[in-house]
């Protein structure tokens, strides 16, 4: 463990087996009824408070273990081999949902509210993506000051994560429209009930069943400026940083299920006879194992890699360019290996209750992160970007990685 970690090795090690049965024990059988009511019974919040899910992250002063953020990952990839949809909610309880705050709020505001996520007593979406516009700088929501100092929203947003479960979302509007850079941009910490502030419903989704979505819609919300998060022309910045730390978030999700994925589809094969003759001995088959194993590998290597990284300096200067490779990596991670495990199960992999896992809601819940945190395109143009300023070359840190052999 890191030296200010407030568990022991032996504790982490007997926590990360906790959550990996948790998560495909008791979250799996109570999947199943989520995957048609689409909401989350409050056994599962229940059962995730008891199993420290809002808490492990969190640094010692406010109720968590200290751990850094190679540890942290390595609690995400356990979690993220059960269901999509508790997966997305603990994924973000674990980075955005307290980070943004502690980044970036007012002493005042952290004094209030950042003792308050250890026990999800609060939880906070994020909101930037709109209908009315692009992904990014491309917004319409505006904050505007008043005579008393006041700002006042008005705008709408799309597409937003756990509004069934939140009591503020972080937001970001235009506060200088008449600025042509980023900077016309700021960070808002924006409590759901003020008046003024509505949900819009939404369908539901292809996967992550039970983690709620919905539009927002601000009408004249008036905020004290002590909402403000950073200062004002900031907001791009806070999205960024804030966006890429989860970016790698999204990643070791994707390892998360692709390692689950690849442990099932090698239990499958072993046990298939074919032409009598297990399938896993046939050079087809192997060749595909061959092919998954490969990518996932390349996959951790670069998680862990910018975890190290983080923790030696989260405002470093590769922090955005290798999140955003991390995601790029795990989506083509995710999609070659749940396509080659379905090919691996036959028929059988497109039906539900298959013995060796959920392989029909493993190949849809994956699918989500093709989107969350912004699509393929936007990661390329992040790493093309950066790419131009470095000459191609990143820098690393070699560190000892902890094994992470069962
Ligand atoms: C399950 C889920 C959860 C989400 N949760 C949240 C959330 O909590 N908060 C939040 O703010 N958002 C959330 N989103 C929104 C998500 O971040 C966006 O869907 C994603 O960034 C893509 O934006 P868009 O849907 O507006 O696509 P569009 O902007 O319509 O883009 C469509 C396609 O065109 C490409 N494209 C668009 N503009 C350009 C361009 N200028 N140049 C080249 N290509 C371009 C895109 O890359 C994409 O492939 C969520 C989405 C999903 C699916």
């Amino acid at each position: 463990m890191n030296p200010n970690a407030t568990i022991t090795d032996e504790e982490f090690e007997a926590y990360l087996k906790q959550i990996r049965e948790l998560a495909e024990g008791p979250f799996e059988e109570m999947q199943k009824e989520i995957e048609v009511t689409n909401k989350f019974p409050d056994e599962f919040y229940e059962l995730a408070r008891a199993n420290d899910l809002y808490r492990f992250y969190l640094p010692a002063e406010y109720g968590g273990w200290n751990l850094n953020e190679q540890e942290i990952l390595r609690v995400q990839e356990e979690f993220s081999r059960g269901p999509g949809g508790m997966r997305m909610h603990l994924h973000h309880a674990a980075d955005m949902n307290w980070r943004i705050l502690d980044d970036y709020g007012k002493p005042e505001l952290k004094a209030r509210y950042m003792d308050k996520f250890q026990d999800k007593s609060i939880y906070c979406n994020f909101a930037i993506t709109e209908q009315t516009g692009g992904t990014g700088a491309d917004l319409h929501t505006t904050a505007i000051k008043d005579e008393d100092g006041n700002y006042i929203l008005n705008g709408e947003k799309w597409l937003i994560s756990h509004t069934d479960c939140s009591d503020f979302t972080y937001v970001i509007a235009v506060t200088n429209p008449d600025d042509p850079k980023d900077t016309r941009l700021s960070a808002f910490f924006v409590p759901v009930d003020a008046e003024g502030f509505e949900t819009v419903p939404m369908p539901h989704m292809i996967g992550c069943r039970g983690a709620g979505h919905a539009g927002l819609k601000f009408t004249n919300v008036k905020l004290d400026p002590m909402y403000l998060l950073g200062e004002e022309g900031q907001g791009m910045e806070v999205a960024i940083h804030s966006l890429s730390v989860s970016r790698v978030h999204i990643a070791c999700s994707n390892l998360g299920m692709a390692q689950r994925m690849l442990e099932m589809s090698l239990a499958r094969a072993r046990d298939r006879v074919t032409f009598g003759k297990p399938i896993a001995t046939r050079q087809a088959i192997k060749m595909k194992i061959a092919n998954m194993q490969a990518s996932i590998h390349a996959l951790r290597c670069a998680i862990y890699d910018f975890a190290r990284d983080f923790d030696h300096d989260p405002y470093g200067p590769d922090i955005d360019e290798k999140a955003a490779i991390c995601k790029l990596l795990s989506i083509d991670t995710v999609k070659l290996v749940s396509d080659e495990m379905l090919e691996i199960f036959g028929g059988d992999g497109y039906f539900e209750d298959s013995p060796y896992g959920p392989t029909e809601r493993l190949y849809r819940d994956c699918r989500a992160m093709w989107l969350e945190e912004g699509a393929p395109t936007v990661q390329r143009i992040t790493i093309a970007r950066e790419c131009e300023n470095h000459n191609g070359r990143l820098s690393y840190l070699y560190d000892e990685t902890p094994s992470q052999r069962d």
